[in-house]
């Protein structure tokens, strides 16, 4: 504390030279952060809607509402994926809705490529790009956004770690 005052007093302490972090990367951390509410350890995955540099909708994937989690009760298995959580981008989207706030032409940052169905929701949301950390699963997307006129990017940045 009397460190910080002498500093301000002194007027010219030296600048730090700190990376800022950019827009991307500030979205993108956030939607790691949602991630970890995530309740089915199969994967964790966050998602951040934004417009105009500004949080509209935030989500991860867990179980139906009222249902118990994965990591209480198991997986919900079938053809070897766990069907018993409605992922980040639908959570996010459904909160959204849920409370009155458009989403048309806004981006969505999460931490793992959408799946095939998810993809589907964002695209009919009339959100137009797609921020994604790690590439997961679906290559149909690829081909589809752009088709589709959705942005679709990787962002990475330093010590990104996922699980
Ligand atoms: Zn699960
Ligand atoms: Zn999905």
């Amino acid at each position: 504390m009397g460190t910080a005052l002498k500093d301000i007093t002194a007027g010219k302490q030296e600048p730090t030279h700190r990376k800022r972090a950019s827009w991307d990367e500030y979205f993108m951390r956030i939607a790691v952060q949602a991630a970890t509410r995530s309740t089915c350890d199969r994967k964790h995955v966050g998602a951040v809607i934004v417009r105009d540099k500004t949080i509209l909708s935030t989500g991860y994937n867990g179980s139906v509402r009222g249902m118990p989690h994965c990591d209480e009760v198991g997986h919900m298995m079938e053809n070897d994926h766990c069907v018993a959580t409605v992922h980040a981008e639908a959570n996010a989207i459904i909160q959204a809705a849920k409370n009155g706030t458009a989403i048309a032409g806004a981006d969505i940052y999460v931490t793992a490529s959408p799946c095939w169905n998810c993809f589907k929701l964002i695209a009919n949301s009339g959100i137009k790009r797609i921020l994604y950390l790690e590439f997961y699963r679906d290559e149909k997307i690829m081909s589809v956004s752009k088709q589709a006129g959705i942005e679709l990017k990787q962002v990475s940045f330093k010590e990104a770690g996922m699980e």
